[in-house]
């Protein structure tokens, strides 16, 4: 990824730094090497260690409480996993689901309030689809949340709601979900819990060749995880979801941003993402924008102004468009640049990439998206046009905007090689990037738009000593064989963190 030597055949590294990279006998003779110093990586690639540029980070390490249901279609089987954790679970814990292919599991075969009381009699439960926008619960877990599912309360639901149709089923989506999963999670948060947690995060990355995490937290989270985060073996960059500018000045942090409490609109699922024009499925709603132009432009010129980089969640073409309209007003305004971000772009537009571009707003993209939910999930909703322009990664390097991959995780998984194969063989043929373009993205384009180019993302002598050995080179495996590429061994600021 250093562009002055794309390629070469050893590293001399020394405490964190990186002192020379060339080839093996020239290091060892201008450098006198200890043959008791060398490491040989028998014909493993190294890589720069990736970083990833979106991390929900708690909730990627809360997920050593949770119940993974990923990937399971049949009915059967996960209600005898619901069952199995459910008998091995402590009895005071809420069983927490998570990822439950709802999309893909026709509604005869959904589970629901009754299956569950069967499978975890008496357990406060509630299991989530993939995008926890909606999730499956019973009439006991709402009552111990104190939730009272009267339908008029359902404020942020834009579609019909089920519960108006047919009654609790245990399918409760909008406001409802929303409150009983921020119930479930506030059982995670004690400091013990939150400590595990952020320890689980940080070794499941280290796994998947990850050094480095751009990692989203609450404001709550955030002072007690710069305390803890110089034990970790990663490096985390902190972003605070938070409108407290002050507060995070005070920390001592240089960025603010994410999704939750900041987010410029929703998502398309719920009908709440915002675009330009109606969606085609409801053509009674665009979405919903969280903040008037006012607001937004007051909120980015105060960060602005504090010195501090801004990254907003903006899923729709709307949200996108306010966010740069605001950002290109402070920039006049105060003369100056910074590298402010918008976090997913999901359907930005081409004449956004170049307002952005002569912004030098960054994009924090991640190519996962496609993988799980490809253009054509959008077609009914969105109709064909705009499905043909979900996810825009070749659209993004074409026109040389900086980018930077992340997971978004717990959204999706955090492994790299994941996202990298998501962007090589994404369903829209125009939008597919090289290997080795989306390796750059994962490890200098991250770097940069994490203002960490100077020590991180390239195997660069002065950058610290971050990279990952995997058992094949990603820019020469068939594209359909990069996702299951071993990891054989990630090292960060020269200490090994993994090895298989
Ligand atoms: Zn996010």
């Amino acid at each position: 990824m250093d562009v002055s030597l794309p390629k070469a055949e050893a590293i001399l590294f020394e405490g964190e730094r990186i002192i020379a990279v060339g080839n093996s006998s020239d290091l060892k003779n201008i450098y006198a090497i200890n043959n008791k110093d060398i490491f040989d990586a028998k014909g493993a690639v190294i890589v720069p260690g990736f970083i990833d540029a979106h991390n929900h980070y708690t909730l990627m390490g809360v997920q050593k409480y949770e119940l993974d249901l990923g990937g399971i279609f049949n009915r059967e089987v996960i209600l005898d996993r619901i069952h199995q954790e459910h008998l091995t679970l402590d009895p005071n814990l809420p069983l927490i689901g998570i990822n439950y292919e709802v999309d893909h599991i026709p509604k005869d075969y959904h589970i629901y309030k009754f299956d569950l009381q069967k499978a975890a009699p008496g357990r406060t439960i509630q299991i989530s689809d993939r995008s926890s926008h909606m999730s499956v619960t019973t009439e006991q877990t709402l009552q111990i949340a104190e939730i009272n599912l009267d339908p008029k309360e359902c404020l942020q639901c834009i579609v019909p709601c089920t519960l108006k149709m047919t009654g609790f089923t245990g399918e409760i989506c909008g406001l409802a979900n929303s409150t009983l999963h921020h119930f479930i999670q506030k059982g995670l948060r004690d400091p013990i819990t939150l400590k595990t947690a952020w320890k689980y995060a940080s070794l499941t990355a280290a796994k998947h060749g990850v050094t480095s995490i751009h990692a989203i937290v609450t404001e709550e989270e955030m002072n007690g995880l710069i305390y803890y985060k110089d034990i970790l073996p990663i490096d985390l960059k902190i972003y605070t979801e938070t409108k407290n500018v002050k507060a995070v000045k005070a920390a001592g942090l240089k960025q603010i941003g994410g999704c939750g409490a900041v987010m410029v609109d929703g998502d398309s699922g719920p009908f709440t993402a915002a675009f330009l024009e109606p969606y085609t499925e409801r053509p009674e709603t665009s979405g919903l924008l969280y903040y008037s132009d006012e607001e937004l432009e007051d909120f980015v010129w105060e960060v602005h102004s504090a010195g501090l980089q801004l990254a907003l969640h903006c899923v729709g073409d709307a949200a996108s468009q306010q966010v740069l309209n605001a950002i290109e007003a402070v920039q006049n305004r105060s003369g100056r640049k910074l590298r402010h971000r918008i976090e997913h772009f999901e359907f930005g537009t081409k004449e956004q990439m170049e307002q952005a571009k002569r912004l030098g707003v960054c994009l924090s993209i991640q190519p996962n998206f496609n993988h799980f939910w490809n253009h054509t999930t959008y077609i009914e909703q969105l109709g064909e046009s705009r499905a043909m322009r979900a996810d825009p990664i070749q659209s993004i390097v074409e026109k040389g905007i900086p980018m930077g991959f992340g997971s978004d995780c717990a959204v999706t998984p955090c492994d790299p090689l994941l996202t990298i194969s998501s962007a090589v063989n994404h369903s829209l043929p125009h939008e597919r990037i090289s290997p080795a373009h989306a390796l750059y993205f994962h490890t200098m384009g991250s770097a940069y738009i994490g203002m960490e180019e100077k020590d991180k993302g390239s195997i660069t002598p002065g950058k610290f000593a971050d990279m990952v050995l995997l058992e094949a080179d990603p820019t020469e495996v068939n594209p359909a064989e990069i996702k299951d590429i071993p990891v054989k061994m990630t090292i960060a600021k020269g200490h090994v963190i993994y090895s298989e």
